[in-house]
C-alpha cells in the first residue's frame, strides 16, 4: 500500500485520539469492582477492554480515588457500577472529575448493575445516622449470589449490544456460554453445600446475605453491630454469649478487616475465623467470577464440616 498524505493525516488524528485503527471497535469499559470486570470479560471477550477501579481485597465502600481512575473514566465508553450506594463515598466525585459526557448516570454509557437483580435487606421505615452506614437502598453485596451474577451478565450483554451493535451475536454467544458454565458450577456448589443447609455462623460485615440465602445458611450476628461502626465491648460480649447459646463456631471475615476482634471472639467460643473473598481478587485464588465461588464454597463447606465434627 502506498502511504498517502491522507493516510498520514488519518493516522495522526487517530494517534492524537489515542485510538489504534485496528482496535477502534473495542468498547472501553471501566467497572468499579473486579467482579463486574470479570463478568464484562466473560461477555465481551476481545471486543472489550476492561479496567476495574477497586481491587477485590479493598473495602468497596471506602476506595481512595487515584489519578489513574480519573484518566480511565475519562476515556471510557461504558462505566459499570454496583449501585445501591455501595460506591457513594467515592464514585460521584470521580464521575464529575472525569469530564466524560458518555458515562454520566442516565447516559447509554452508564450501567447500574443492580437494576435487574435480586436485592435483599431493603429497609423499611426511617433511616437515621445513628443506624450507622446502613445500606439504604438494600444490601449492595448482591453479586455474591450466582443467580445475580447471571442477571448482571445479561444486563452487560444487552448494554454492550446497544453500544456496539455489530458485535451483538458475539456477545449473545459468549453470554450463553458463560451462563451454561455457571449453571454447571452451580450444580457442583449446591452438592457441596447441601449437607450444611441451616448451619449457623457469624460474619463481620453484612456482605453475605445473598450468598447465605443461596445455600440456606443462617447468619445469627455480626462482629460489626452496624455497618461502618466499630464494635463496642458490650456488643462483643453479647455476641459471644449468643454464639455459645446457639453453639455457633464459625466467624466469616472479609480480607480488609482486622482479625484481632474475630480471633478473640473465636478463642472464647472454641471457634474458627475464616477469611472469605467478597470479590474477585479478594484472595489470590479468586481469579474470576466462577473461581470466586469455587474458593468460597470449598472453604466454607470445609469449615462447616470441621465445626460440626467437633
Ligand atoms: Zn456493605
Amino acid at each position: 500500500m502506498r502511504l498517502t498524505v491522507r493516510h498520514i493525516i488519518l493516522a495522526g488524528a487517530l494517534g492524537m485520539l489515542g485510538v489504534h485503527p485496528a482496535l477502534a471497535a473495542v468498547v472501553r469499559v471501566v467497572t468499579t469492582t473486579e467482579d463486574l470486570a470479570s463478568l464484562t470479560r466473560e461477555v465481551g471477550g476481545d471486543k472489550v477492554e476492561v479496567t476495574a477501579l477497586a481491587k477485590g481485597y479493598q473495602d468497596p465502600h471506602f476506595v481512595e480515588p487515584k489519578p489513574s481512575f480519573i484518566l480511565a473514566v475519562n476515556r471510557a465508553d461504558l462505566l459499570i457500577a454496583v449501585g445501591r450506594e455501595l460506591e457513594i463515598g467515592w464514585l460521584p466525585t470521580l464521575i464529575s472529575s472525569a469530564r466524560n459526557a458518555k458515562i454520566q448516570p442516565g447516559a447509554p454509557g452508564f450501567l447500574d448493575a443492580s437494576l435487574n437483580v435480586k436485592i435483599l435487606e431493603i429497609p423499611t421505615g426511617q433511616i437515621t445516622r445513628a443506624m450507622g452506614d446502613v445500606h439504604p437502598q438494600g444490601n449492595p453485596h448482591y453479586w455474591l449470589d450466582p443467580g445475580n451474577g447471571r442477571r448482571i451478565a445479561q444486563a452487560i450483554r444487552d448494554r454492550l449490544s446497544q453500544l456496539s451493535p455489530a458485535d451483538k451475536a458475539s456477545f449473545a454467544q459468549r453470554y450463553d456460554d458463560f451462563s451454561s458454565r455457571l449453571g454447571a458450577a452451580e450444580k457442583r456448589w449446591d452438592a457441596m453445600m447441601a449437607p450444611y443447609r441451616g448451619a449457623k455462623l457469624v460474619t463481620y460485615h453484612r456482605s453475605w446475605p445473598n450468598f447465605m440465602e443461596r445455600w440456606g445458611l443462617n447468619v445469627i450476628g455480626y462482629v460489626e453491630p452496624k455497618p461502618g461502626i466499630p464494635a463496642p465491648p458490650a456488643h462483643i460480649i453479647d455476641l459471644i454469649e449468643e454464639m455459645k447459646r446457639q453453639n455457633v463456631k464459625l466467624i466469616v471475615v472479609e480480607p480488609y478487616f482486622s482479625l484481632k476482634t474475630p480471633q478473640s471472639i473465636a478463642s472464647k467460643v472454641d471457634g474458627t475465623v475464616l477469611v472469605l473473598a467478597p470479590s474477585v481478587g479478594g484472595v489470590k485464588e479468586a481469579t474470576d467470577y466462577i473461581q470466586l465461588f469455587d474458593y468460597n464454597v470449598t472453604q466454607i463447606a470445609s469449615a462447616l464440616k470441621q465445626a460440626t465434627a467437633r
